[in-house]
């Protein structure tokens, strides 16, 4: 992703908002539907290799942090899952292709009954949903606001991340057939949007 000019990087934020973009030309001016759903991946730094034990990363702080910084605080502010992926050693790797991991066809039946969920309780998915209609299909306990508010003081959360957030835990617990979601889902929701924050 930070191979991309930064300037080109910021048209995504009007899509990822209001899921439509405006062009502007001299003559005229028009909306486009532009809903869409990102999945985007990068480096730790240019060459790849931060972090790695072996010490192999040659890049200098400062050009890490320039790579970084190519991703801005608005545009990481929309991206509701932001996860770090370690690089797997070749022994591990090999040994996990052969375990009984669950198969995608059953994973998307629950992801199919939890939008099934969505659709009746509120008509529409729960990215689609106001701050307000937000508020009244979450309703947390005491630990789960607490965690929510505690995650969001560390972090400096804006409004939009907050809600974003919390329809992150919105979709965890509808995942688990959850009536409300709980403390767990908040935790598990917080955990999706700290990678980049501590960096
Ligand atoms: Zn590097």
């Amino acid at each position: 992703m930070p191979e991309f000019d930064r300037h080109v990087l910021e048209t995504l934020r009007e899509p990822l908002e209001v899921g439509s973009i405006t062009i502007s030309r001299a003559a005229w001016q028009t909306d486009f539907p532009a809903a869409c759903q990102l999945v985007a991946a990068m480096n730790p730094c240019p060459c790849g290799w931060r972090g790695d034990p072996a010490g192999r990363c040659r890049c200098t702080p400062e050009s890490a942090a320039r790579y970084l910084r190519k991703l801005s605080g608005p545009l990481l502010d929309r991206i509701d899952i932001q996860i770090e992926i370690p690089a797997l050693p070749p022994a591990e790797l090999a040994a996990r292709a052969s375990a009984n991991a669950e198969p995608s066809a059953v994973i998307a039946a629950r992801v199919q009954a939890a939008r099934a969920r969505q659709l009746e309780r509120q008509g529409k998915p729960n990215r689609e949903l106001s701050g307000r209609e937000t508020d009244a299909v979450c309703r947390l306990d005491a630990a789960g606001e607490t965690l929510l508010r505690e995650a969001g003081e560390r972090f400096g959360w804006s409004a939009r991340a907050h809600y974003r957030v919390l329809k992150v835990a919105r979709t965890i617990a509808d995942l688990a057939g959850a009536p409300m979601p709980g403390a767990a889902h908040v935790a598990e929701a917080v955990q999706y949007r700290r990678v980049l924050a501590e960096r």
